[in-house]
């Protein structure tokens, strides 16, 4: 279990004081030019050699990501982008860092500003968090009266400025380029890459786009040292990680932890363990609504890293766990995904359009019960055929939560086919 004392977010239940004042109390903004004058390449190999892989979902390695940034200048100016856009369904981590310790993100924004040349950054923040935007700005607005942001910050000699754009609700716009484009002012559809944002990023701008959490853990990681924060979770697994887990446990919560935590002991340590007890697993999405689900026979064992879960064609995703238990109707869960997916598509490519779509509907009749047999390895095919053939993930991430279904409970829905046909129990509609 992770101490007290090796906690990065010291303020995460907003228990203490969260304005200026509160958080150097904690150790936040100390001798932060000390940090940037260490120079950008040392900054920058400490992040690699921490092994922080980035906290958005993917898990890219973050120092890699910072070290395509351009050295020198072309004339055009460098961006840092912060990903605020946390929409994923289950996700509501990056939410308690904004809230109750947003000086962990802003501290971490100019370090890694500086180590990307970067002299503006953008903190792209969902239309629905409203009273996270409200921390966040007040504690913008506080590091400017203090010196800490704009000419020389924190007393540097870099100057660093920091916009907080509220977008306007719509869960594509987390995907980076996406995120670009609407910060530009038009519709958030993902663009094609290449070319990568680190090369033709905002306003066609080298633009580097990270998670709220891969930022705000960068100050503790330069003070403490990669080694400190590699001595966490397993080689190529490491640091600490913020777990948000819902659904069936006696006490759902949002919990720093060390990576590769098994998953068991998180639940029964920071849950109250599962409803009705750890037999009454049914299954755990582990990494927010696009992976696919492990079912209880797997979780047992199950280690909350990303190479682990990837191995069980599951992924760490956001760290986002759903639990569910015997009284989940599995196969109505994954269908509301699927309708959610149908919904947010934004339409550009025809895999995506038509097949978010299409699988939808099949799982309405899944549901009911009302397919024929043979549709499942239909449906399962067509998964297959939207997977990897899209410009961005959220055809993957539409496909990936049915694959898991039909890999883990195709007995459950071969049955309810059965059970509609013949009579013998009543199917659970779909609303
Ligand atoms: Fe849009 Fe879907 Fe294509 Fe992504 S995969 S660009 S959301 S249509």
């Amino acid at each position: 279990m992770l101490d007290d004392k090796d906690r990065i977010f010291t303020n995460l239940y907003g228990m203490f004081d969260r304005s200026l004042k509160g958080a150097m109390a904690r150790g936040q903004w100390d001798k932060t030019a000390d940090l940037i004058a260490r120079g950008r390449d040392n900054i920058v190999q400490e992040i690699k050699d921490s092994g922080l892989r980035g906290r958005g979902g993917a898990g890219f390695p973050t120092g890699l990501k910072w070290s395509f940034m351009p050295k020198g200048s072309d004339g055009r100016p460098s961006y840092l982008v912060v990903n605020a856009d946390e929409s994923e369904p289950g996700t509501c981590k990056d939410r308690e860092i904004m809230r109750h310790d947003p000086h962990t993100l802003i501290e971490g924004s100019l370090i890694a500003s500086f180590a990307m040349g970067a002299h503006t950054c953008y903190i792209y923040l969902r239309g629905e968090y409203v009273r996270e935007r409200e921390a966040l700005q007040a504690a913008i607005d506080e590091c400017y009266e203090a010196g800490l942001l704009g000419r020389n910050a924190a007393n540097s000699g870099f100057d660093l400025d920091i916009h907080l754009h509220h977008g306007a609700g719509a869960y594509i716009c987390g995907e980076e380029t996406a995120l670009l484009e609407s910060l530009e002012g038009r519709k958030g559809m993902p663009r094609l890459k290449p070319p990568f944002p680190a090369g033709v990023g905002l306003y066609g701008c080298p633009t580097t786009v990270n998670n709220v959490e891969s930022i705000a853990v960068v100050p503790t990681i330069l003070r403490r040292g990669a080694s400190w924060f590699e001595g966490f979770g397993r080689p190529n697994n490491t640091g600490t990680k913020i777990f948000a887990i819902s659904g069936h446990v006696k006490a759902p919560c949002v919990v720093e932890e060390a990576m590769s935590i098994g998953l068991r002991e998180l639940l029964e340590r920071h849950c109250g363990g599962v409803r009705g007890g750890w037999k009454n697993l049914k299954a755990v999405i582990p990494g927010g609504s696009s992976v696919p689900l492990l079912p209880a026979s797997l979780c047992d064992g199950a280690i909350m890293d990303f190479d682990w879960l990837q191995s069980q064609k599951s992924g760490l995703g956001t760290a986002a766990v759903i639990v569910m238990d015997q009284s989940t109707d599995v196969i109505k869960a994954i269908w509301r995904l699927a309708k959610f997916y149908k919904h947010e598509s934004c339409g550009q490519c025809t895999p995506c359009r038509e097949g978010t779509g299409w699988m939808m509907r099949v799982m309405d009749r899944l549901v009911t019960g009302d397919a024929d047999p043979h549709e499942i390895d239909l449906l399962l095919d067509v998964t297959k055929q939207v997977e990897g053939h899209t410009i961005c993930a959220l055809g993957d991430a539409a496909a990936w939560p049915i694959q898991g279904l039909i890999r883990h409970f195709r007995n459950e829905i071969e049955d309810r086919i059965k059970a509609k046909r013949t009579g013998r129990v009543s199917a659970v509609a779909a609303e």
